[in-house]
């Protein structure tokens, strides 16, 4: 799969960093990842969908973009989003831009970002791959989140959920999503 950065100061090992848990949580059915960087625009939002026909037509297949640009959607609700995929390709999209600390000023904070974006990438590779959201919390053997929960997000607003769902994920899938991976690949 390609891993492509858009308009993001995520740095390239740590783009290597997430390919290598994408790898990890998905192995035996994502063999191998490239990144690239597509910084030929810079931007302060686009449309989810757009992008995704963006990357679909520039790289095609499996990928997974990385910006952070802020994901708007037509949705009445949701007008920003973390991240989506297009379910008429195998593009999925992140946008880091609300999922980091108010500052990056130590380690503590970009590794705290990665991590998130990292969790976030993770969850929408698993709806490329045919995983659908849990409403409910669903957890993972290690009593971590499952990383497709996605709880309610309109009982926390953006940062309690960044703080409540997506910091409660770890790195792992539930049994039932476990089953449905090895079921399907
Ligand atoms: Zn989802
Ligand atoms: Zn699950």
């Amino acid at each position: 799969m390609n891993i492509v950065r858009i308009s993001s100061f995520i740095t390239h090992s740590s783009l290597k960093e997430i390919g290598n848990k994408i790898l990890d949580s998905f192995s035996g059915i994502i063999e191998e990842f490239e990144v690239s960087h597509h910084d030929s625009f810079v931007l302060d939002h686009i449309d989810a969908c757009l992008l995704t026909m963006i990357l679909e037509e520039e790289y095609g297949g499996h990928a997974l973009g990385i910006t952070d640009a802020d994901l708007q959607t037509k949705d009445e609700f949701y007008k920003s989003i973390f991240g989506g995929k297009n379910s008429k390709n195998s593009i999925a999209v992140v946008s880091t831009k609300q999922l980091s600390p108010t500052r990056i000023e130590s380690d503590e904070d970009y590794n705290l970002f990665i991590s998130r974006t990292t969790k976030v990438s993770l969850h929408e590779v698993g709806h490329n791959l045919g995983l659908t959201d849990h409403p409910k919390y669903k957890q993972a053997k290690d009593g971590t989140l499952c990383l497709m929960s996605r709880g309610e997000f309109n009982k926390f607003g953006i940062d309690g959920y960044i703080k409540a769902v997506i910091d409660g994920r770890g790195f792992n899938f539930c049994e039932e999503c476990k089953k449905f991976l090895k079921m399907v690949y």
